[in-house]
C-alpha cells in the first residue's frame, strides 16, 4: 500500500508500518512457541543472507529460527498456513510472487492483518538467469511494486531469488536498490511433493545440523500447511526459539531515494507472461 507524504515524515512512518511482533503479545498462551525477539535487519547495499549459497546469514543465536514462507499468497493454503502461525503466536516472512499478489490481494492483506513481514519473490517466478538483464529487472522491480501495491502495511526491501537462482547481474542491482538478498540455511524440500511428516523430519534433522537459521517453506503447498502444527509443536519441544525479522528501511521509504538503472516500465512481453509454476526448484544452488 502507498502512503504518499512528504519525506520528512518518512522516518516517523517507517517506524510504525511494521508492528513489533513480542511474545508478550501472546502471554495469554502460556503453551504457545511465540515470538522470542524481533531482529531488525539493515538493508543497505544489499546484503545476502543463507549459508545455503552465500559465506554469512542473519545474525542468529543458536537454535534460533527464522520461517519464511515462498510463492503465495494463495486461496487455498496460505490460510491455513497462517492459521497454524496464528495458534502458536508465530511470526514469519512471506516472500509473494507479484501476480499473486495481485490475483489475491484478500488473502495477502491477510497476511498482513496477522503482522507477519512481507519482501518479493519476482512478479511472475521466471528463472532470472535466463533472462536479459533488463527483463531480469523488470521482474524483481514490478514484483516489488504489485506486492506493495496488494499490501495494506508498507512491505521489507526483503528479496529472494525464483528457485535461488541468483545472478551477478541481479545481486548487483539488488546491492544498489538496498534489498536484502535472502537464500536460505536450510530447506524443507516441500515443493519436491513430499508428505507432511517427510516435512517435518527433513526439516528438523537439517536445523538440528544448522544449529538453527533460517528455514525455506511454500505457503502454496498443501503438505507444508498440514506439516505445520506439527512442525511447531516440534521445534518447541526440542527448545527452537523463533525470531522475527523486520527491516530498518521500508521499500517505500527507500524507494524515496532516487535510483539509477531502472525501467520504468515492463515490455509487452512480461506483462503477458504466463510462465509462474508456483514451484521452487533449489537443486542447484550457487556456491561461493
Ligand atoms: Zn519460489
Amino acid at each position: 500500500m502507498r502512503y504518499r507524504v512528504a519525506s520528512l515524515s518518512m522516518c516517523a512512518l517507517a517506524s510504525l508500518s511494521v508492528p513489533p511482533a513480542t511474545a508478550s503479545e501472546c502471554h495469554h498462551h502460556e503453551t504457545a512457541l511465540g515470538v522470542s525477539r524481533v531482529l531488525h535487519v539493515d538493508t543497505t547495499d544489499g546484503p545476502l543472507f543463507g549459508t545455503l549459497q552465500y559465506e554469512q546469514t542473519l545474525d542468529l543465536e543458536p537454535k534460533e529460527v527464522v520461517l519464511t514462507f515462498d510463492d503465495g499468497p494463495h486461496p487455498y493454503t496460505t490460510g491455513r498456513v497462517l492459521e497454524a502461525l496464528r495458534k502458536e503466536c508465530v511470526k514469519a516472512t512471506f516472500f509473494p510472487v507479484g501476480n499473486m499478489a495481485e490475483q489475491y490481494s484478500q488473502v495477502l492483506q491477510e497476511v498482513s492483518a496477522d503482522g507477519h513481514t512481507i519482501g518479493a519473490h519476482t512478479w511472475s517466478h521466471r528463472n532470472m538467469r535466463r533472462l536479459s538483464k533488463a527483463r531480469a529487472t523488470q521482474q524483481i522491480e514490478r514484483g516489488f511494486r504489485a506486492v506493495d501495491e496488494a499490501a495494506d502495511i508498507q512491505i521489507a526491501p526483503f528479496f529472494r531469488f525464483p528457485g535461488l537462482k541468483d545472478s551477478k547481474a541481479m545481486i548487483a542491482h539488488a546491492a544498489r536498490q538496498n534489498y536484502a538478498v535472502f537464500s536460505t540455511d536450510v530447506t524443507s524440500d516441500d515443493w519436491r511433493g513430499i508428505g507432511p511428516r517427510t516435512i517435518i523430519r527433513r526439516t528438523m534433522t537439517r536445523l538440528r545440523r544448522q544449529n538453527g537459521g533460517i528455514v525455506l517453506f511454500h505457503d502454496t503447498k498443501r503438505a507444508t500447511a498440514t506439516a505445520l502444527p506439527g512442525l511447531l509443536k516440534a521445534l518447541k519441544k526440542d527448545g527452537y526459539r523463533i525470531v522475527h525479522i523486520v527491516p530498518h528501511q521500508t521499500y517505500d521509504a527507500l524507494r524515496d531515494v532516487p535510483t539509477t538503472g531502472v525501467p520504468e516500465a515492463a515490455t509487452v512481453a512480461d506483462l503477458k507472461d504466463p510462465s509462474h509454476t508456483g514451484t521452487d526448484d533449489a537443486r542447484a544452488p550457487i556456491k561461493r
